[in-house]
């Protein structure tokens, strides 16, 4: 009997510019006492900004500031952050990441973790969890990755960087308010804003692609266009509007399809070297003509009007056992490789071919 994919949204979603006001009275229905505490897990970068006055913090909160540069969240910096919290004061009532993807997916990670006992080691990887988390709530800083309305919480393990996936990863909550992401840096809003392309790029080309993923994804890339190759394209309130959009739909697109060729090289590159996903997507991107001939020229053409540098000739400073290690990676991700490629993808994509995508980068 053929499964179909039977997935789990976000319950609630509050969408627009100052929405973030909202978050206090959406948090009060959780607080049931004075005794129920709320624990915040903000991007560094908002340390001493305007935002941190503005986060509805109560006298029993915590509010833990992350610098998220130094590496992707990984298991340990999980534990630690909840044995920290359950010794001082117990169990939260809830959790609010408020961040990039990469403090959505520790805010996710950590909402389930506070009930599920021993290393977030153990739940690596689809299903592993036992028990339904806390209480947790998204609010993102930069679109892009998806991370707001996915199933998966990326993790790097000592032995693998795989995501605590299953339905209790999803938000409850999400705050989508437009005017947080206006600071982002030009780079990395490009770099994250194409994350969202190439999600819908991926998911509309190969085998699972269907009309269900295909809306999104056409709505998406819409969007992606206007912001950066649209009369008013660049970083600015209206397009920050739409790219808050066109990363929720690029997430919902992948969601109920897959990603491809990009993605499976892409977590190859960020094991080996700890490239930034989204900054890896775009070194790789660049040189998959062959298999994405029109999207690899549109992105082509974003770089460009948008003047945005994308690192090139890196390989030449690899190793061959850097490569090989990459070329593993890659390989054992057979589900994009089936969506891509389809189900003799073994046949088609050999390692001397990986290896050689590799070297032109
Ligand atoms: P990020 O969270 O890694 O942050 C990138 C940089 O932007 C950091 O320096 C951060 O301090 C800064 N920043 C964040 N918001 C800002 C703002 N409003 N103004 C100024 N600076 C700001 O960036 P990202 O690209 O959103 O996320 C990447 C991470 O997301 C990776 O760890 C990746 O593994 C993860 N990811 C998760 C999923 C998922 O479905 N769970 C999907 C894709 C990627
Ligand atoms: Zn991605």
């Amino acid at each position: 009997m053929q499964m179909f994919k039977n997935f789990k949204s976000v319950s609630k979603t509050v969408y627009g510019k100052g929405s973030f006001q909202q978050l206090d009275s959406i948090l009060a229905e959780r607080r049931q006492s004075d005794k129920d505490f709320m624990v915040f897990i903000v991007d560094h970068y908002f340390k001493g900004k305007d935002l941190e006055k503005r986060i509805p913090q109560h006298p029993q909160d915590v509010v833990l500031f992350i610098d998220v540069d130094p590496h992707e969240p990984t298991t340990e910096q999980i534990d630690e952050l909840r044995d920290g919290i359950l010794q001082s004061k117990g169990l939260p009532a809830g959790v609010i990441g408020i961040g990039g993807g990469s403090i959505l997916d520790i805010a996710k990670a950590a909402a389930l973790m506070f009930t599920n006992e021993g290393s977030s080691t153990l739940y690596q990887g689809l299903n592993l969890i036992k028990k339904p988390g806390i209480y947790h709530v998204g609010v993102p800083t930069i679109s892009g990755t998806g991370a707001e309305v996915s199933m998966t919480a990326v993790l790097t393990g000592p032995e693998k960087k795989l995501g605590l996936k299953c339905d209790w990863t999803v938000f409850d909550q999400i705050v989508l308010d437009p005017e947080l992401i206006g600071s982002v840096p030009r780079n990395q809003w490009f770099y994250t804003g194409m994350d969202t392309y190439i999600h819908c790029v991926e998911s509309m080309t190969g085998y699972l692609k269907n009309t269900f993923s295909e809306a999104y994804g056409y709505k998406s890339i819409d969007l992606c266009r206007e912001v950066f190759l649209g009369k008013n394209h660049g970083q600015n309130p209206e397009n920050d509007e739409k790219l808050m959009v066109a990363s929720y739909f690029g997430g919902l697109s992948l969601t109920y399809s897959e990603v491809g060729v990009c993605h499976a090289l892409s977590y190859g590159m960020s094991y080996v070297f700890g490239t930034r996903h989204c900054l890896a997507n775009c070194i790789i991107f660049d040189q998959l003509e062959e298999y994405y001939p029109e999207g690899v020229k549109e992105f082509r053409e974003m770089v460009k009007v948008n003047q945005i540098d994308i690192p090139k000739n890196l390989s030449k400073q690899w190793t061959e056992a850097e490569v090989e290690k990459m070329t593993d990676v890659t390989l054992a991700l057979h589900h994009m490789w089936n969506h891509a490629l389809g189900t003799d993808w073994k046949n088609i994509i050999t390692r001397e071919k990986i290896k050689s995508l590799y070297y032109q980068m």
